[in-house]
């Protein structure tokens, strides 16, 4: 059982990691990566669907309108960016913010799963309509689903799961963000339930997401386990980037 400063620690050795990712094509075309960022230790978490131009340069996610909004949005429940951790289903963006492509997200999965599994959230809220049909692994969209609250087992995690309307869409249509602000005051009611039973196996396989081959069944004892042993020639040299950038509260 590790401390919460140890895996605190171990975030910050994977944010290192993935900085420097080169696992699929989209490290050609970002400026940065966006690991995620917040408390290291949230019983929330929210997962939007990747980066767009402004979390590329900034290497922070939800730092455009669609950001400003949830801040918003989460001020009215009382909490901010440092209470939760933001992340998104892929950390670097696609170009022309085309939809990820499979292996992109195949690609940044283990990422998604090391956060889940130091972190360890109780509740995480999907951000819109992608990262609610990945991690549920369903194709139900999100007008018919969001709001409503159930327990899934995420990579190695159990999770309260609550899909939500993702902010960008609720910008410029009132109705959306009537029913996103609706969702959103329910929060603190679906956290005070508390963490749903784990499963038995900490490395049981998820439900929503696929397992990348070798890895089904494992428990993620070493978080750095996918590190390249040497990070590859051609790389260029990373930005000056440390956990200022990764926004770790
Ligand atoms: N939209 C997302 O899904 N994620 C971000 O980080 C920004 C906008």
């Amino acid at each position: 059982m590790k401390t919460a400063s140890e895996r605190r620690e171990l975030l910050k050795s994977v944010y290192q990691q993935a900085r420097v990712c080169v696992e699929c094509p989209l490290h050609e075309t970002r400026t940065n990566v966006v690991f995620g960022s917040g408390n290291a230790d949230a019983e929330l978490m929210f997962i939007g669907e990747a980066p767009g131009a402004n979390e590329d340069l900034q290497g922070l996610p939800f730092v455009g309108q669609a950001g400003k909004l949830l801040e918003k949005l989460l001020g009215e429940i009382g909490l901010e960016r440092g209470d939760v951790f933001i992340a998104n289903t892929l950390m670097c963006r696609p170009p022309g913010n085309r939809d990820p492509y499979p292996h992109e997200l195949e690609a940044c999965q283990h990422y998604l799963f090391t956060k889940l599994e130091l972190i360890q959230p109780t509740m995480i809220c999907t951000l819109g309509n992608f990262a609610t049909k990945l991690l549920r692994g369903e194709p139900t969209g999100i007008s018919k689903i969001h709001g409503q609250v159930e327990v899934r087992t995420v990579g190695p995690r159990a999770v309260r799961l609550y899909p939500l309307y993702h902010p960008a869409a609720a910008l410029y249509t009132p109705s959306t963000l009537e029913m996103l602000r609706a969702d959103f005051l329910r929060i603190p009611e679906i956290l005070g339930m508390g963490p749903p039973d784990q499963p038995e196996s900490q490395g049981a396989s998820p439900e929503g997401l696929e397992e990348p081959p070798g890895q089904a069944g494992e428990a993620l004892e070493d978080p750095l386990a996918h590190a390249p042993e040497t990070p590859p020639a051609a790389q260029p040299d990373p930005p000056p980037a440390d956990s200022e950038q990764l926004g770790l509260f």
